[in-house]
C-alpha cells in the first residue's frame, strides 16, 4: 500500500505554520509499512483541493487528510471528498452527542455551525477525537482510501495513534513486520561515508539504507521487511556487519543516542570519573557532559582556563611550555590534561586548547585544535585537528571530538 498525505490550510501556504502533521503521519505510516511516495500542501479552496485529491488518486492508495474538519466556512475537506466520492454526509450520533458534551463541559453555548462537525461520510469508521471536537474517517471508496483527520495536532496525533493506526493496520492486507535501526557515525563526512559504502548503497533493496547528514554527524538508516520478525532482525544485522566491516572505525551508537550519552554510559560501565580542562572551549565540554542525566557524578569538576595565567597558577603547566612551545601546543594540552585529573583526582583528564578565532593565535591558523587525553597511571595522549567553520562550530566540533576520542 502506498500513501500521499494532503495537508489542507491556506496557512500552511502562507508560511504562518509548519506542516508537522505530514512529518508524524509520515513516520507513522512508515511503521505500518505504508509508503509515502507525496506530500502535499493545499489551501482551503474545493476546486484546488479537488485536483490534489484527483492527482493522489492516480498514484496513491490512501490519501491522508488533515485540516479542514472544524466548524467554520473555510473548513471544507470534508464535504470535497464527500461531492467527489459521491458519498452522503451523514450526522453521526455519538459524535454529536460527544460536541454537546464538551460545551456542557466547557460551560459555553453551542452554535449551530458546530453540528456540522458531527457528520461523517456515510458508510466510514468513525475515529473518535479525545482531544477536540472534530471526529476523524477512514473512508473506503472504489479504488482509494480516504482517511481525514483534524488539523491541531494536539487532536490529531492522539486519534491517529488511538484509532487511526489501528484501522489502518486492520486493512493492511499485507502482514509485514518492518524493522528498522540508525547507525550513527562520527568524524566522517556525508560524502566520504557515501563513497566508501557506494556499491552497498546501489544494490541495497530489503533492508533499504538511507543516509542523512546531521550537524556534525552522519547516520544511516536501515530498515527491513519481513513477515517474520526473526528474519527482519537478522537481515538488519547482516546489512550493519556489512556496512561496519567498512566505516567501523567511526560508528559510535545506535538510534536516539549521542556521543555524549554513550561517554556517560561507557564512564559509568567502567567505573571512571572525569576532569576537564577547557581554555578553546570554555566550559562546553563540562556543559554538555553534565547536561546527560545522571552523567554529573562522573565528572569530578574542571577548569576554564582562559587565560595563560590560569594555565600556570592553577593547572600548574610550566613555565618553559607556554614560553618554548606556547598554548596552543600538544605539550600544553598533554599538561592540562594531566594536571586537571591530578589535581580534580580523577581517572581521566580531557583538554582542549587551541584557536576558535576570528584571530590567530601565537601564528596557529583559525581552527587548530589540541585535544589532551590522560589517564591515571599513562602518558598523555593529544590529538591535533585543523576544523573549519565558525568560531562557534569549532568550539562545539572540538568538544564532539573530545568525547569521540575518549570513546575509541
Ligand atoms: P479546527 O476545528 O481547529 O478548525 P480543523 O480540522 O478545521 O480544526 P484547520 O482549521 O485546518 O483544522 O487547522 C486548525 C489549526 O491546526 C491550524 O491553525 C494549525 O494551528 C493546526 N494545523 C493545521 N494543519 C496543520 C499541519 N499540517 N501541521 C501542523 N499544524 C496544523
Ligand atoms: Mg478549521
Amino acid at each position: 500500500m502506498n500513501a500521499e498525505i494532503i495537508a489542507v490550510g491556506s496557512e500552511l501556504l502562507l508560511g504562518q505554520i509548519v506542516n508537522t502533521n505530514a512529518k508524524f503521519l509520515s513516520q507513522q505510516l512508515a511503521d505500518l509499512g505504508i509508503n509515502v511516495y507525496y506530500h502535499t500542501v493545499v489551501g482551503d479552496n474545493p476546486q484546488r483541493l479537488k485536483t490534489a485529491i484527483e492527482a493522489a488518486e492516480s498514484r496513491a492508495d490512501l490519501l491522508v487528510f488533515t485540516g479542514g474538519l472544524g466548524p467554520t466556512k473555510d473548513d471544507l475537506t470534508k464535504e470535497t471528498i464527500a461531492r467527489h466520492v459521491g458519498a452522503e454526509l451523514e450526522l453521526d450520533m455519538d459524535a454529536l452527542y460527544s460536541i454537546e458534551e464538551y460545551f456542557k463541559r466547557t460551560n459555553r453555548p453551542m452554535t449551530e455551525n458546530n453540528k456540522k462537525q458531527a457528520l461523517i461520510l456515510a458508510g466510514s469508521k468513525v475515529l473518535p477525537n479525545e482531544h477536540g471536537m472534530a471526529p476523524g474517517m477512514l473512508y473506503q471508496g472504489e479504488q482509494c482510501k480516504y482517511m481525514l483527520l483534524p488539523g491541531p495536532p494536539k487532536e490529531m496525533e492522539p486519534m491517529f495513534l488511538k484509532y487511526g493506526h489501528a484501522a489502518l493496520k486492520a486493512n493492511n492486507v499485507e502482514e509485514v513486520i518492518i524493522l528498522s535501526r540508525v547507525l550513527r557515525f562520527f568524524g566522517i563526512g556525508e560524502a566520504m561515508l557515501e563513497t566508501v559504502i557506494e556499491d552497498i548503497l546501489d544494490k541495497q533493496d530489503n533492508p533499504t539504507i538511507a543516509p542523512l547528514a546531521g550537524d556534525s554527524e552522519v547516520t544511516l538508516r536501515l530498515t527491513a521487511k519481513h513477515a517474520n520478525a526473526q528474519t527482519a532482525l537478522s537481515m538488519l544485522a547482516e546489512s550493519e556487519k556489512e556496512i561496519l566491516s567498512r566505516v567501523g572505525e567511526y560508528f559510535y551508537g545506535y538510534d536516539d543516542t549521542s556521543l555524549f550519552i554513550e561517554l556517560s554510559k561507557k564512564l559509568a560501565e567502567k567505573n571512571l570519573t572525569i576532569a576537564a580542562a577547557e581554555s578553546l572551549t570554555g566550559g562546553l565540554f563540562q556543559k554538555e557532559f553534565t547536561s546527560i542525566p545522571g552523567a554529573g557524578s562522573l565528572l569530578k569538576g574542571g577548569v576554564v582556563c582562559y587565560t595563560n595565567e590560569v594555565k600556570a597558577n592553577v593547572l600548574k603547566v610550566k613555565e618553559t611550555t607556554i614560553q618554548n612551545e606556547g598554548v596552543v601546543s600538544s605539550q600544553c594540552a598533554a599538561e592540562l590534561a594531566e594536571n586537571t585529573a591530578l589535581i580534580m583526582n580523577a581517572d581521566i583528564g580531557i583538554s582542549f586548547t587551541g584557536v576558535a578565532g576570528p584571530d590567530e593565535l601565537e601564528g596557529h591558523p583559525v581552527g587548530t585544535v589540541y585535544i589532551g587525553i590522560y589517564q591515571r597511571g599513562q602518558k598523555a595522549s593529544v590529538e591535533k585537528l585543523n576544523l573549519g567553520g565558525s568560531r562557534a562550530a569549532i568550539r562545539t566540533r572540538s568538544v564532539l571530538y573530545g568525547c569521540y576520542f575518549l570513546l575509541k
